[in-house]
């Protein structure tokens, strides 16, 4: 029924189908980031703490041990490769897990060990002796809901008792049936049904509620009143627990309407910057000529792997092509492809079987790749009013010079219109983007 009304709502009125879109983008990017995320991001800030008692002494722990997990919990943790702690988990685990139990707000980006804490804690606090649901977790969609289930599947492999149950559209159980699994995941459409009118949970019963993605929540049409709902179901004694890759104020709002009394945490995210880049610029007069730019960049250095961003599919696939011709492995990454298909591909790259990437804008966010030494812009970076967009231009060339590497970006100029979006990239970081001679492409080195 979810799937209905919002299809309902979309019919009913146009305006909101753009707002939508992007609404399903936040979702999917989400997803995209977990399917592709083999390990921890890299960071060096410092977490910030904000505690409801603030004359409470602040626990860190370096170790998994000193939390006195239960000998099987432990286990699970260290047979999933952790060996201490992540930044985040430092901090949020001993609160998490501090009796009596204590609310929490965390905010981190993602890949920082969020899911990972947050299940941890669910896991310390089941029964799994006893036969029914205990532990609540709200997920944004039908997919991120099975990722986490697979990590608390994960972790919690020496407990054979443990029973996860998905509380997603589709899964339909026959009245009067009671719920035995100790946990349960699911999108809070479901989970209110299956709370309330359908009772298969004794919300009174929960003990640990957990709000996961609170950003990509919010901004699903519905969820954000649903989880508030469900919310209200639970006892005062409950423990519950927030969490939001970004924070801006509507996520702030609805955190302090679903956390009474939280203790809050957060982690900025690594700054990413154009220090440790060269900028160039090259001038041609039409795509043809920038495809020969590129392939004398190629003639002239060693690159390791190469990202090129392309400003529409039709670029992309075109310059895919002619990159191909020429004896080179290419992967194309594009908006119409599936979230699985596009982590297929990142993988691939990732792994070096692809040694370039031609991508549009859309699907790139996010992707690390260490062995990327050189971003090309085949297309500068604009919005859709056509005017520079500076926050892309800086995410696509972040990407190279990376852990200490220097890296190489080459923007390809083929107006005078290019030549001023340019112009003005340029003067908003106030780096320098040198002038490169295509037939004499040494200076980059
Ligand atoms: P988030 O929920 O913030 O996106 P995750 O909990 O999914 O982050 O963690 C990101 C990645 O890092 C996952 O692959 C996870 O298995 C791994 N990970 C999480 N915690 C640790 C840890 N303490 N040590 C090593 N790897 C970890």
């Amino acid at each position: 029924t979810e799937k209905t009304s919002n299809a309902a709502e979309k019919m009913s009125n146009a305006t909101e189908k753009t707002e939508e879109d992007e609404k399903e983008d936040k979702a999917a990017q989400s997803l995209l980031n977990k399917l592709i995320r083999n390990n921890l991001v890299n960071t060096t800030n410092q977490v910030e703490v904000l505690q409801r008692d603030p004359n409470s002494p602040l626990y860190s722990v370096k170790s998994f041990e000193e939390l006195r997990l239960k000998p099987q919990l432990l286990q699970g943790v260290y047979a999933m490769g952790f060996n201490r702690p992540s930044k985040i988990q430092e901090t949020a685990l001993p609160m998490m897990l501090a009796e009596p139990s204590q609310n929490l707000i965390a905010q981190s980006q993602s890949g920082t060990g969020k899911t990972a804490a947050f299940v941890l804690a669910m896991l310390s606090r089941i029964n799994a002796a006893n036969t029914y649901p205990q532990c609540l977790c709200l997920s944004p969609t039908y997919e991120l809901a099975l990722q986490t289930g697979k990590v608390i599947e994960q972790m919690g492999k020496f407990y054979p008792e443990l029973k996860l149950a998905y509380a997603v559209r589709g899964n339909r159980l026959e009245r009067g049936h009671k719920l035995q699994e100790q946990i349960v995941i699911g999108t809070p459409g479901t989970v209110l049904d299956w709370c309330s009118k359908l009772r298969f949970i004794d919300p009174k019963k929960i003990k640990v509620f957990v709000l996961d993605e609170a950003d990509v929540m919010i901004a699903t049409q519905g969820h954000q009143d649903q989880s508030i709902r469900i919310q209200r179901m639970l006892t005062k004694d409950c423990q519950m627990l927030l969490f939001s890759a970004t924070f801006e104020d509507s996520v702030w709002r609805f955190a302090q309407k679903v956390v009474p009394e939280p203790n809050i945490i957060k982690l900025k995210r690594e700054e990413e910057t154009l220090d440790t880049i060269k900028q160039f610029y090259v001038l041609c007069s039409n795509r043809e000529e920038k495809f020969l730019a590129l392939c004398n960049i190629y003639g002239s250095i060693t690159i390791a792997q190469a990202m090129i961003f392309c400003h529409t599919r039709k670029t992309a696939s075109w310059l895919a092509g002619e990159l191909s011709k020429e004896g080179h492995q290419v992967a194309v990454l594009s908006g119409e492809m599936m979230v699985e298909q596009r982590a297929a591909v990142i993988d691939r790259f990732r792994d070096g079987k692809e040694k370039v990437l031609v991508t549009t804008n859309v699907c790139a966010r996010g992707i690390d790749v260490e062995q990327v030494s050189i971003v090309i812009n085949f297309d500068l970076p604009v919005d859709k009013d056509g005017n520079p967009d500076n926050e892309t231009y800086l995410h696509r060339i972040g990407r190279t010079g990376r852990f200490g590497k220097r890296g190489i970006a080459v923007n390809m100029i083929d107006s005078n219109h290019s030549m001023s979006i340019l112009k003005q990239i340029e003067q908003h970081f106030k780096k320098p983007i040198v002038k490169l001679d295509p037939d004499d492409i040494d200076e980059i080195e």
